[in-house]
């Protein structure tokens, strides 16, 4: 499949990845967009949220997110986490992934 997040799981691609758990991958985001931008994976592809039904997937994705999230130092000043979502969502890679986003004051509350 034509798909970056699976070429990165397989390790077609190269990416700096600072956490990892038996289904989930996080990794440090090519473009961020604060000091700390990470990307929880899930490493079986999903399109969309919409596309997973999976509970107990999308429970590792959020405790991966939340643990990398400690490890990288943010969880006490805070952080945001986001999943984008079809075209007016802003999603731009159609492999499911969570934001995870800190380091600053992040601004509105829905960004
Ligand atoms: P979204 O717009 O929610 O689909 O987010 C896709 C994110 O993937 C963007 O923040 C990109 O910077 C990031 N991204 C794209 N390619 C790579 C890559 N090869 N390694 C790490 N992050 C990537
Ligand atoms: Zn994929």
């Amino acid at each position: 499949m034509n798909c970056i997040f699976c070429k990165i799981i397989s390790k077609e691609i190269k990416a700096d990845v600072a956490y990892e758990t038996p289904n989930v991958v996080v990794i440090k985001d090519v473009n961020p967009q604060a000091p700390t931008h990470l990307l929880a994976i899930p490493k079986k592809h999903y399109s969309t949220i919409l596309d997973c039904k999976d509970g107990a997937l999308l429970a590792e994705l959020f405790t991966a997110a939340a643990h990398a999230a400690k490890a990288a130092g943010i969880d006490k000043s805070g952080f945001r986490t986001i999943v984008n979502t079809n075209e007016e969502g802003g999603q731009t890679v159609f492999h499911l992934h969570m934001h995870i986003l800190g380091g600053r004051p992040l601004g509105g509350r829905m960004g």
